[in-house]
């Protein structure tokens, strides 16, 4: 009878190990023993490995092996390469060469600057009103009136200098002034890599619409093409939306996201996904922020807390000001509230798809005084490319 009795108890010992086991795997979401309080998630794209004994055999009946309640936070690692079965993680292209495979994209730019141009400098003989029409065309495209005046005066010593000057000739010169006010020295290296042994951290800032979301994404892809380990940080807690979306995006090629309670502190956010980053030797933190304007005191206070407390872990090495193309001046006076709160080393300009006036690029870097290093062409996730100067001024004047 006390056999039969054994028998059973580790039946059920083991009955219970297992269903303990099954439930485990198919969680994606673990959270941090220390963390929950503050409600800091870290979200795997793949549940780790078991950790649990087994439970022990011959139990009394009060300790049958239970699984614990709270189960040990795990050792923080990225995720292993091999992927879940099930889950096939994307492998996204590298941002070399991105640009010019994605320069269709500015087609409505080109039509409507790139023809503009290229049929006003076909012409025999440029009159003036030619040359007023050239100016125009470049004003209409928001290239801003300093930096069209330097194009069309430039323009107009060399073709005079040229006095045979094809339109094929005139093609080339327009872009080789177009590329000059586009700035071509300009630093746009992204301060990615890791700095005594610490990862780098980008801080992601800008208007809710902007894109700034779906860019802290494209840039994990962009990372991950070009081979580096990236952790991401939904610092924007006020939207729950946010964090599920940069979650998703995270998920698909295999990077972590560090996720806070909705409507909890920014900050910890971000000192949490730094923290992880370096425990698991990430080559890049990249950090999304909450972008309500409601009062520039209030939005100062937010990204400098942030900003403080991340740098706690380690240095922030680029924040990005996403930036959308599509809203004109309008945007860059927005703008400047985040270049006043935090010190923006970068600009995103997204959805240049979706406009004609591909020339912001030019009055935003002159406005701003900050370099454009990365431009959104679309809403695929690899729709995002680093800024080359030639390479646009080439694809907005089109092939005439
Ligand atoms: P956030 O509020 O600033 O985080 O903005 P989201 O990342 O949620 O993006 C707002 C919308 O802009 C989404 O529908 C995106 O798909 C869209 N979007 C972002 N970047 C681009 C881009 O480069 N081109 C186009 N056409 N749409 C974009």
């Amino acid at each position: 009878m006390e056999y039969v009795l054994i028998a059973i108890g580790i039946l059920v010992v083991l009955l219970i190990a297992g269903i303990g086991l099954l439930t485990s795997r198919g969680r994606r979401t673990t959270r941090l023993d220390d963390d929950a309080a503050a409600g800091t998630t870290l979200t795997r794209p793949r549940p780790p490995a078991p950790t649990e004994e087994p439970a022990p055999t011959g139990a009394t009946a009060s300790g049958l092996g239970l699984p614990p309640e709270t189960v040990e936070a795990p050792e923080v690692e990225l995720p292993p390469v091999e992927p879940e079965p099930g889950l096939l993680l994307e492998t996204p292209p590298p941002s070399a060469g991105r640009l010019v495979r994605l320069r269709s994209r500015l087609a409505r730019s080109q039509s409507s600057l790139g023809r503009g141009l290229l049929t006003v400098l076909a012409r025999e003989k440029l009159t003036e009103d030619d040359w007023e029409e050239l100016e125009e065309t470049l004003l209409a495209a928001d290239v801003g009136v300093a930096a069209t005046s330097q194009i069309v005066e430039r323009l107009r010593t060399q073709s005079m200098v040229l006095a045979t000057a094809s339109g094929a000739e005139l093609r080339e010169l327009l872009i080789d002034n177009l590329t000059a006010v586009l700035g071509p020295d300009l630093d746009r290296t992204l301060g990615t890599d890791r700095h005594e042994g610490r990862p780098g951290v980008l801080l992601v800032v800008g208007v809710n619409g902007a894109g700034k979301t779906t860019t802290v994404g494209k840039i994990a892809r962009v990372l991950v093409g070009d081979g580096k380990s990236v952790v991401l940080g939904a610092a924007d807690t006020f939207r729950a939306a946010a964090a599920d979306q940069l979650e998703t995006w995270g998920e698909r090629v295999g990077v972590l996201t560090v996720r806070g309670r909705e409507g909890g502190d920014p900050a910890s956010v971000a000192f949490e996904a730094v923290r992880t980053g370096i425990e698991g030797e990430a080559d890049t933190v990249v950090i999304d922020t909450a972008g309500r304007l409601h009062t520039k005191a209030g939005l100062m206070d937010e990204l400098g807390k942030v900003k403080r407390v991340a740098e706690k872990q380690a240095p922030i090495t680029e924040v990005l000001l996403v930036l959308d193309a599509t809203t004109g001046q309008n945007g860059v006076v927005q703008a400047r509230v985040f270049t006043e709160a935090v010190d923006v080393t970068g600009v995103v300009l997204t959805k240049l798809d979706g406009t004609a006036k591909g020339g912001i690029v030019v009055s935003v870097q002159r406005e701003l005084g900050i370099p454009v290093k990365l431009v959104g062409l679309g809403e695929g996730p690899d729709d995002l490319a680093p800024f080359e100067p030639r390479a646009f001024a080439e694809a907005l004047v089109g092939e005439g």
